[in-house]
């Protein structure tokens, strides 16, 4: 029988109603008693490792579940994070990059409604989850919620309280789980060893653009930030009327070794900055780096994991636009 290691961090699904709203509080041995039925498939023991709300999930929790992951590799068959659904996508996004090439599954799930209710989705999430992590054809890093399962840089969290929270953005569900059964489209096992890392250079900042907005503030954003990622329009461009400032502090910052990547506010089909003026003129002057098809989550995340061991420029690009674990298909020009 499989075993599995479900770790605890916090989230809806162990949140209980008290006088300010919901809170964490269900502890993870706890959470087993909701799904009996996975003792039929696997062997499960439980690591409670922090009880948050993920809006307060940060860098420094990320390098806690991946070494905690790393830790207890060998003595598991697969691995399941029960998380908050607010920042899911980013941990799911960051762990792809500090735990690759892993053969056996990590798996993050959560829910919209409390475990302990009456009417939820958590048991389903939960059990899901289980199947999904004891199941021999399973590898990598993935979030299972409301039945499908999504590649970890590939998931973004489009509804607040339906249950089909998240989907999988410009890449295909790895799989859907029905009645018990796993039904995969495109996953390939992973095979090897895993590789893992254990640090985060969090310094990396987004700033999203809207009509208008000040130039300077891009300038406060380099002072903090060894990357920004700026969030602009359409296929992406940088605003460049005359009362704007971006071209001259770009390049002032870029001099002095910081990265600038675009991205794009509109969900699906990704970054094109080849496509206008405002864009093409850009990227050619700067050697700025495209999101192109990436997720933000996915971005910022590579970005933090890239920039923890290499500040070097070509080496950031190279590996920005290496494939991990599904985050980028288009073809970088
Ligand atoms: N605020 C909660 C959290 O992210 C929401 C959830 O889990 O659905 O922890």
């Amino acid at each position: 029988m499989k075993k599995i290691l479900l770790i605890a961090t916090g989230g809806t699904i162990v949140s209980r109603l008290g006088k300010n709203g919901l809170a964490p509080q269900i502890k993870a041995d706890e959470l087993l008693n909701y799904v009996p039925q996975c003792r039929e498939f696997c062997e499960v023991q439980t690591l409670q490792l922090m009880n948050l709300d993920s809006t307060n999930m940060c860098p420094r929790d990320w390098e806690v579940i991946a070494g905690a992951i790393r830790s207890h590799y060998e003595e598991y068959d697969g691995f399941v994070i029960c998380h908050g659904t607010d920042t899911m996508a980013f941990t799911a996004a960051v762990l792809s990059y500090m735990i690759q090439n892993s053969p056996k599954p990590v798996v993050l799930t959560g829910s919209q409604k409390p475990i302990d209710l009456e009417i939820t989705d958590a048991r389903t999430n939960l059990a899901d989850s289980l199947l999904y992590a004891a199941d021999e054809d399973s590898s990598g890093v993935s979030i299972v919620f409301d039945g499908k399962v999504i590649a970890g840089t590939r998931a973004k969290k489009m509804r607040t309280k339906s249950y089909n929270a998240f989907s999988s953005i410009n890449y295909p569900c790895l799989a859907v789980i029905r009645d018990g059964n796993i039904l995969r489209y495109n996953q390939t096992k992973l095979q090897g060893k895993p590789i893992f890392y254990d640090k985060l250079d969090s310094r990396v900042g987004v700033f999203k653009l809207i009509p208008g907005v000040p130039s300077d503030i891009l300038d406060y954003y380099f002072r903090l930030f060894d990357a920004v990622v700026i969030e602009s329009f359409g296929t992406g461009g940088i605003p460049d009327a005359p009362y704007y400032r971006f071209a001259e502090i770009i390049e002032k910052w870029r001099r002095l070794g910081k990265i600038l990547v675009m991205c794009t506010q509109v969900t699906n089909e990704g970054s094109d900055m080849s496509v206008y003026e405002v864009g093409k003129s850009v990227k050619n002057k700067f050697g700025l780096l495209e999101t192109y098809d990436m997720t933000l989550e996915a971005a910022v995340t590579k970005l933090m994991w890239i920039l923890s061991f290499t500040h070097d420029r070509d080496e950031v690009r190279r590996l920005f636009y290496t494939p991990v674990n599904y985050d980028i298909l288009y073809p970088v020009r």
